[in-house]
């Protein structure tokens, strides 16, 4: 194995001190903790422990955390009513919503809904918008958080070719977005792509959000790229891996993240930052 590992567990502790640290100035000052409301409706297993986490971060950090529960047979209407009723609260500066919701609600639908300031996950049209125009606002997590770990690598990313794999809503497309905003040139990849080994070949970065085990293979990496595993897929025998053939890359290139620790504990401190920036958005008003 060649290259260097990206600590997202590390990476992600150096966050929550940031935010920890600048909870302490708000919170001397005389200002109030900044608060994350979080939504759960229905008992999807994987989503309450997704939520757990988040809560304990917040926590850890000294936010205001509330967690409010609804049974899976919420009619959106209801759901609609609590976003409403959350989005004239003073004290809460992030509303977030875990996703997947039950079939009768509709997500983009919900998403809307929540006040932009307060979109925590950044995923309302208005914070995509923003990024897509280059003044962003709220940005998505796990992209940002992916971001944040290039910027770790000391990796000048002006003019690199990109290769997202994967374009959804939440991570292909805003990671699109946000490494053309670093002057990356990016190609982005799904399941009608043609060539897609070829295009891996020639990527100077290459972040796999696939949801398909070991997609990626150590023989398409060129020589000296930097991997991102966005991918976090539970094998038979319940242990987790990435999207990427971790030992197979990690022989060619210079830079990988590991699952678990790599993205994944990224997410949840970038939605802390995230937090932290709306209350001080609301600060301001
Ligand atoms: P998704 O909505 O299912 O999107 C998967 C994307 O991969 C789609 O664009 C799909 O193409 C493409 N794809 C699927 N099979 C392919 C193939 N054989 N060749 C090329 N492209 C293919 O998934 P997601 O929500 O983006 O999540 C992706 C992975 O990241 C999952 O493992 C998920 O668990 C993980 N994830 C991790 C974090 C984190 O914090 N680390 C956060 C979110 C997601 P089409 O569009 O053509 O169908």
């Amino acid at each position: 194995m060649s290259a260097q590992i990206l600590d997202g567990k590390a990476i992600s502790a150096d966050i929550r001190t940031q935010v920890k640290n600048r909870v302490d100035e708000l919170r001397q000052a005389g200002h109030r903790a900044p608060g994350l409301v979080v939504v759960l409706v229905g008992e999807n297993p994987a989503s309450q422990v997704y939520v757990r986490n988040k809560r304990n971060a917040c926590e850890q950090v000294g936010f205001h955390s509330e967690l409010i529960e609804m049974s899976a047979d919420t009619s959106q209407a209801r759901l609609l009513d609590l976003i409403d009723e959350l989005n004239m609260r003073d004290d809460v500066d992030g509303i977030l919503v875990q996703l997947p919701l039950p079939p009768q609600i509709d997500e983009e639908t919900v998403t809307e809904r929540i006040l932009p300031t307060k979109d925590v996950d950044g995923f309302h049209p208005y914070n995509v918008g923003r990024l897509a125009l280059r003044m962003p606002l709220l940005r998505p997590c796990t992209p940002k958080g992916v971001m944040t770990m290039l910027s770790r690598t000391g990796v000048d990313l002006v003019g690199k070719d990109a290769v997202i794999i994967g374009q959804s809503n939440i991570v292909g497309r805003p990671m699109a977005l946000e490494l053309l905003m670093a002057r990356c040139t990016i190609t982005v990849c799904h399941s009608k792509t043609r060539d897609l080994e070829d295009k891996v070949r020639n990527a100077d970065i290459v972040v796999a959000a696939v949801g398909v085990p070991r997609f990626v293979k150590g023989d398409w990496i060129k020589p000296g790229a930097i991997v991102i595993d966005v991918g976090i897929n539970r094998l038979e025998d319940g242990t987790l891996c990435g999207d990427v053939d971790y030992e197979g890359c990690a022989a060619k290139a210079d830079w990988i993240t590991p699952v678990p620790g790599g993205v994944g504990p990224m997410t949840v401190a970038t939605l802390l930052e995230n937090t932290l920036q709306a209350a001080q958005l609301h600060a301001a008003d």
